[in-house]
């Protein structure tokens, strides 16, 4: 049997582009189809843009510091349009770069939305049907909107980067990655920023002693902070402000509503049900270790599945995926002690097991911490402290969780990260000397 394609990549996204680029490579003949940007959500609308306006909101911060250390900042002014154009532009260099790889890969690149339309066939948007040996659904994901009556007055993570002006107040409902981010870049822009949360806990999956911490300097700093906060409707008023009702928690009056409350995969109207494709509860297309969904010849890898909602482990499940079918080299991804930031402000960052983990896990947990402020701090004048915190299990002496909180921390623990993957036991932090004055010092003084 022939076909126009060996492998025909639905989606152009982090896991997307790499599954194309290395089939090729393994000698297949491959064509993605993308039906926006090349690049996805981490290039186009997350990763990559909100990570320069957390380093452009920063210079609040640092030219506010910038007086103790003997600078006259006075008369320094923001502008909010050069920043979000810098960023705009920025990311258009990287949508090229994405393109430019693809076609040096010899890759097909269709931009046009395809769905499935049989066992081994797509169809795009302008009816045209493709046959291919092996299809992967690579989409990515979408965020949620809450229903909730004037749930079409809110926007989202996809629309937040491209704002005519920066509100005055702005609303963020979440408790996860995406609120605490943009709860910090807005702060330090100048906007009055109210985080509500339908719960009464934060960032679930991170140490909630690090992210206490988070609460408290964010409160700090200005942010409002309110939890349990039944979020019922959102209404426009006539001078076009908006309205939250809370309940019994009352009314937010605010300029922008932001909802960062989690992002579901992205399967509808793909045509998964013409060939009976499998989906769990949430919609995530079900996938082995292999990433086979229960079809024959079609795969899926990065968010559509579910698994970890994060740009590297895309990346790699798009790599094995490609090995496994074209290279000859069946891979399978380790979802083992993947280190993960926010980058609020400060940035929080872990890897491995929480203490409260720990604790469900061994029978032996010992915890090591140091809660100090950085050098660059006190002369500041800033009362921030930082805190880093070392899992280990009492039995083996290996670190198997690390933690912290504090500037740059995201930085940081990469490189702590190899060590703590590498099974090594908190002995080996100590015999390290310590490279000073630094943070990261403190990895390898932790009492
Ligand atoms: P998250 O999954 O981080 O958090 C979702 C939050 O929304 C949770 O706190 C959850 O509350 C809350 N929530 C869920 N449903 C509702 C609802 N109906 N009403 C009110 N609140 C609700 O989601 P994000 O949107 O912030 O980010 C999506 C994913 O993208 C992340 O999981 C992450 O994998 C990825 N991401 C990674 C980043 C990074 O690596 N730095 C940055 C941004 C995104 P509860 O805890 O009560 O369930």
């Amino acid at each position: 049997m022939s076909y126009d394609y060996e492998l025909f990549v639905i989606g152009a996204g982090s896991g997307g582009v790499r599954a194309s680029r290395i089939a090729s490579s393994h000698g297949a003949r491959v064509a993605v189809a993308e039906e926006y940007r090349m690049g996805g959500t981490c290039v186009i609308r997350g990763c990559v843009p909100k990570k320069l306006l957390v380093y452009g909101s920063h210079f609040a911060e640092d030219l506010a510091d910038a007086k103790r250390f003997g600078w006259n900042t006075d008369g320094a002014t923001f502008d909010w349009h050069t920043l979000r154009d810098n960023v705009a532009a920025e990311v258009d260099r990287l949508e090229g770069l994405y393109g430019q790889t693809l076609g040096n890969a010899k890759v097909d690149v269709i931009q046009q939305r395809a769905v499935i339309a049989g066992p081994n066939l797509v169809r795009l948007a302008d009816g045209t049907e493709i046959s291919a040996a092996n299809i992967l659904i690579a989409t990515g994901a979408w965020p949620s909107i809450p229903e909730i009556s004037g749930a079409e007055f809110g926007i989202t993570s996809n629309e937040v980067f491209h704002l005519e002006q920066l509100p005055k107040r702005a609303v963020i409902a979440g408790a996860g990655y995406i609120a605490n981010e943009f709860a910090g870049i807005f702060n330090e822009l100048g906007v009055e920023v109210t985080l509500v949360t339908r719960g009464d806990k934060m960032l679930r999956s991170y140490d909630q002693e690090i992210v206490d911490k988070l609460v408290g300097m964010s409160r700090e700093k200005g942010i409002d902070i309110r939890f349990n906060f039944p979020f019922k409707s959102i209404t426009k008023l006539a001078d076009g402000s908006l309205s939250v009702d809370g309940g019994e928690q009352g009314i937010i009056e605010t300029d922008l509503v932001l909802f960062a409350i989690g992002r579901v995969p992205k399967t509808a109207d793909m045509g998964l049900d013409t060939v009976g494709i499998a989906l769990d509860k949430d919609g995530a297309v079900i996938v082995d270790a292999y990433n086979r969904t229960n079809v024959p010849g079609i795969y899926a890898v990065g968010d559509v599945t579910n698994r970890v909602q994060l740009t590297p482990v895309a990346i790699r499940e798009g790599h094995a995926f490609a090995d496994t079918v074209f290279g000859n080299n069946p891979r399978i991804i380790d979802y083992a002690t993947i280190p993960t930031a926010v980058f609020s402000n400060p940035p929080i960052a872990g890897v491995g097991m929480t203490e409260q983990e720990a604790r469900a896990a061994l029978s032996d947990v010992k915890i090591y911490k140091s809660d100090f402020r950085a050098m660059k701090n006190v002369l500041a004048g800033r009362n921030e402290r930082a805190l880093y915190k070392m899992v280990v299990d009492g039995e083996t002496d290996k670190v198997v969780g690390l933690h912290m909180i504090g500037p740059d921390s995201a930085e940081i623990l990469q490189a702590a990260a190899i060590a703590v993957r590498a099974g090594l036991t908190k002995q080996a932090f100590d015999d390290t000397v310590a490279l000073h004055p630094s943070m990261a010092e403190e990895l390898v003084l932790m009492k």
